[in-house]
Order: structure tokens, then sequence, then C-alpha cells
């Protein structure tokens, strides 16, 4: 049976003009049952996200600072879209009730989940489906873990008494009652969640771009969007800052092989992308999938002659890192040298800590960091298949003038990552973009 489950983004329910569009895609297919909705998004560049509005009232209350400013023009953007769809329906009493337990310190996250959950509430009343609480359906461990199992489980059950419904993203519960978000972007996994509670045949991922492009439209003026990308490719992608979905929201759909479209609200008529975890699709031409780029990076380069001959080098390096809670993002490393490159952000205020720790564990002939790295990586499974890629990919990038400071082939010949000043990376990116895309 043809069973979908689709999500929408933030901008794509951003105002009462968007919720009518999503209506149409919704009504226009009976089998979309269950339908996954954000928090309203940005209705032009210069607006504010709902859910950041929210995380701003938290910080106040902290502050003791007065938040009746920014709770009314949260609480405008939900009446205005219930004005102009011409809904009959009153949250005063829900909004009453959520400004009073921010003021009372009810948590961060269960602020920020208020987006989703105000929105939700409004789009099921305008569909005519059922709404259910992910406060009822989506569930957390004591340690903060996702519970899949239970998750799956209740969730079902709950699914199997609605024939349709809406179901807010983004958050769920912890076993003490409390509200948990996910991290930032973390609707995309509710709807995966959701459409493999489901057993869905299809998710379908609503936003604001007509599929996963080849590279950040913010960058590249009109990428080209992929038609098919595999699940791994798309990880590749997702991680080093293709954010169109969240990283982790293929695994609920991956295990039970259910495939992702991402479609555009703005162009339902556009096919997007097929996210699947294989494909027999094999085009000569293209090479390469797409290419991402991630900045906000730094360096911590380590050198020692013979480096090589001591054992457990790299893994006291790494326990460094854990034991100051830093995760690493790429490990480059040569003979005699050690790079680790990490998230400047997670560095910055243990700096010298953490290398007066490495110089401790390993007596290092030299540890010195770099800020101002940004990675980007060219991802595609046609890479494995066409000779001299990277020669391509290094041709492209120096002969835009650009500096390489690190190569890192990952060994699924599935990407090359490239390290360049982060000043350069937009350059880079447009240099492979016509190298391998359009000329
Ligand atoms: P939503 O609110 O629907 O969840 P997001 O803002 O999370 O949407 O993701 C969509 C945005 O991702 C696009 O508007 C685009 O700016 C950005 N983006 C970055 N890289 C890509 C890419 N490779 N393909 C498509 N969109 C991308
Ligand atoms: N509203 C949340 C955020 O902005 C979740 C989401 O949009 O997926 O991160
Ligand atoms: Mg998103």
């Amino acid at each position: 049976m043809d069973m979908k489950v689709v999500k929408f983004g933030g901008s794509s329910l951003a105002d009462a003009e968007h919720f009518r569009r999503v209506a149409e895609i919704v009504k226009s297919d009976p089998s979309r049952h269950y339908v996954v909705a954000s928090a309203p998004g940005k209705r032009s560049s210069s607006d504010t996200k709902v859910t950041d509005m929210l995380y701003q009232c938290y910080e106040k209350v902290r502050n003791r600072e007065d938040i009746t400013e920014i709770f009314g023009a949260i609480a405008e953007r939900y009446n205005s879209i219930i004005r102009e769809l011409g809904l009959d329906f009153d949250i005063g009493g829900e909004l009453d009730y959520i400004k009073n337990a921010i003021l009372h310190h009810s948590g961060r996250d269960f602020a920020a989940s208020r987006g989703e959950y105000l929105n939700s509430l409004i789009l099921a009343k305008y569909l005519g489906f059922a709404f259910l609480d992910a406060e009822s359906a989506v569930f957390f461990r004591e340690n903060g873990s996702f519970d899949e199992e239970k998750t799956n489980e209740e969730l079902r059950a709950e699914l199997a008494t609605r024939p349709y419904a809406v179901i807010p993203g983004f958050y769920g519960v912890m076993p003490n009652g409390t509200i948990k978000t996910f991290s930032r972007g973390g609707s995309d996994i509710t709807g995966s969640i959701v459409a493999r509670a489901a057993e869905a045949s299809l998710y379908e991922n609503w936003t604001d771009v007509s599929g996963f492009l080849t590279a950040d439209p913010r960058v590249v003026k009109n990428p080209r969007p992929i038609r098919t990308v595999t699940y791994r490719e798309l990880r590749e992608l997702s991680y080093m800052g293709a954010t169109v979905l969240h990283e982790d929201a293929i695994f609920p759909v991956r295990n039970a092989g259910i495939p992702i479209n991402i479609r555009n609200t703005n162009e339902p008529d556009a096919e997007g992308t097929m996210i699947v975890s294989a494909t027999g699709e094999y085009d000569p031409e293209t090479v390469i999938t797409g290419i991402a780029g991630k900045r906000g990076l730094s360096v911590i380069t380590i050198e020692k002659d013979m480096m090589n001959a001591e054992i457990g080098f790299g893994r006291r390096v790494l326990e460094v890192l854990e034991e100051n809670d830093i995760s690493f993002e790429h490990l480059p490393s040569g003979v005699d040298t050690m790079s680790v490159v990490v998230s400047t952000a997670a560095l910055d205020d243990r700096r010298e800590r953490v290398l007066t720790a490495i110089q401790r564990a390993v007596r290092p002939d030299s540890v010195v960091t770099e800020d101002g790295l940004a990675l980007l990586a060219v991802v595609g499974r046609g890479m494995v298949k066409s000779k001299g890629t990277a020669a391509r990919v290094f041709g492209a990038i120096s002969g835009a003038g650009v500096n390489i400071r690190m190569i890192d082939q990952g060994s699924s010949e599935l990407n090359i990552i490239v390290g360049v000043e982060e000043s350069d990376l937009n350059v880079a990116m447009n240099a492979i973009y016509r190298e391998f895309v359009k000329k």
C-alpha cells in the first residue's frame, strides 16, 4: 500500500500563504497520511525563526530580563497565521500556559519545542487531521540518547488509531517527563522516525529548494539538483555542511529500506532528489554527486621524529581530546606528523589545557594550532570508476589560485577532502563545480 510520511520545514510553514501550499500538497495525494511539522521559519532573509526567538526567551528569563515584547512577537507569528487562514481557533490559553512555564524556568528544550508544538496544533486544525503530540510518542533514555525500540513500538500503536495525523517535529520526552529536543534541524529526524513506525513506502521531506543540490546555493549560483543520491553519499555531504537534511535523519529509514524524497514546497511539480540505499544508475558523465564545505575549523599539528614507531601515540593524543570533550573531524597524518582537525568553537576555551596535556601525553617535538581552516568535500559514488578525479579536483582548486592546506582521501573512495583557508572556500567550491558539473 502506498503510504507517505511528509515533513515540512520551517520555511514551508513560515506564514499563512505557505500553510495553504502545504495543505494543497497534502490533500492532493490521499496516501500522505502523516505530517511532521517544524516551527515557523524565516519569511525573508532578515526574519527570525520562531525557534530562535524561543531560545531568546529562555535566555532572557535566565538573565532576569523581561520577555513581554519577544513573547508577544512569537504569539503574533501564530495569531497572524490563524487569522489569515480564517481559522476558528483560539490558542490564547496555550500561549499563556507556555509563557508562564518559560517564566518559571521550565527548561531550554521545553521552550524551544513549543515552536513545533503550536505550529502542529494549527496545521492539524487546518488540515482536519488528528494531532499526535511527540511528547507521548518519541522517547529518550535516561542518558539522553534516543530510545529507538520504545519509540517505534509506542508510536506505531498511536499511529494505528489515527489514519491521518500531524506530529510536531524536533522533540520527545525523557523518562522523567521533561521535554528534550534533538539538535538543531531535528524535525528531519522526527520525520524519519515516523516514517519508520508507520512503515511508510516513502518519506517526503519538503523544504525550500528543489532537492539536494550539487552545491550550497548560497555559495554556487543556481546549482543543479541531484536526481538520486545514496544514503552514504548524503551522510558525507550533510556532515560536511550541506545542511538540507539533518545528518542523523537517514538512520531510521535506511534500516527499514524507506527512500527519502527531498521536495520543494514552492515548486511542487519538481521531482526533487531521491535518497536511496543503492542505485544501479551510473552515468559516466557524472563523476561527482555533490560538493560541500565546512568552516570554523582548527588544526592541531603534532610533530615528533619516529612517531610511526611509537605504539599508542595516536591513541594518547585522541584520549586528551576525549578528556576535554572535543571530537575530531579529520585525522590526516604523515610518518612524523599527526594533524587533528577540530572545531574552533570546541577548542577555544580549553586550548592551553589541551596543548599542555598533549605535551605531557606524548612528549612531541612540537605541537601547534592554527585557526581559519575550512574543509571541502567532493563526494561521489562515481569516483571509484573514473581515473584522475583527485588530479582534477586539485587542478581546479590550484587553477583558481587557492592554496591547498591539507588533503585527505576517504578510504571508501567515496570522497576527497581538501583543507583550504576559510576565506578561499567559496572560490574553491565554485572552481570544482565548474570543473565537474557545469563548465
Ligand atoms: P527546512 O527549514 O525546510 O528544514 P533547511 O533550512 O534546514 O530547510 O534546509 C534547506 C536549506 O539548505 C536551503 O534553503 C539551502 O540554503 C541549504 N543548503 C545547503 N546546502 C545545500 C545543498 N547542497 N542542497 C540544497 N540546499 C542546501
Ligand atoms: N525548529 C527547529 C530548528 O530550527 C527544528 C527544525 O527546524 O528542524 O532547529
Ligand atoms: Mg532543516
